[in-house]
């Protein structure tokens, strides 16, 4: 069954996707005036009161900041492009018997994974794209009976 999409805060797209945002205008000390190179959109960002200040991260988006390594914010969430609202990194989420991510399912059916033993499954189911009910059903079947439990996204 597919489930709405969770976002982990994992920073990857506000890193890499983050560096199409640039500001163009400082209006107020969180009030800022930029604009988005994939859809070539402006828009205004308004940085959250608590976040007034905070040190961007070097590296991306002008408005992400870091909580922890790996753990990122976005500052003007409420304000963010609309290419960042309609993201979606992922059509699956693999976590392992833990409950711990450790693989994602991109594009065409390319697996991002650090986990030999998902990788060497990935492999053996052989190609994986056309996203229909069934074949969903294969990869949720050979998930389990390796350990894993897949999340699929709308
Ligand atoms: S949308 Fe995906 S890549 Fe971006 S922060 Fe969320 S989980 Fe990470
Ligand atoms: S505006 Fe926010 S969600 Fe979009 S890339 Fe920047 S930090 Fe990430």
């Amino acid at each position: 069954m597919a489930v709405p999409f969770r976002c982990t805060d994992c920073g990857r797209c506000c890193v890499s996707l983050g560096r199409s945002i640039t500001i163009e205008r400082r209006l107020t000390g969180r009030h800022f005036d930029c604009r988005e190179a994939v859809h070539g959109e402006r828009f205004r960002a308004e940085v959250d009161e608590v976040h007034r200040g905070a040190v961007p991260a070097r590296d991306g988006c002008p408005f992400l900041i870091w909580r922890a390594p790996g753990t990122s914010t976005c500052t003007c969430h409420a304000s963010r492009p609309r290419v960042c609202r309609e993201f979606r990194c992922a059509r699956l989420r693999v976590c392992d018997g833990a409950g711990d991510e450790c693989g994602r399912l991109v594009g065409r059916g390319s697996l991002l994974t650090d986990d030999p033993s998902l990788k060497n499954l990935w492999e053996e189911l052989g190609p994986v794209g056309t996203d229909d009910a069934a074949d969903r059903e294969r990869i949720d079947r050979a998930l389990m009976a390796g350990g894993y439990h897949g999340e699929w996204y709308d």
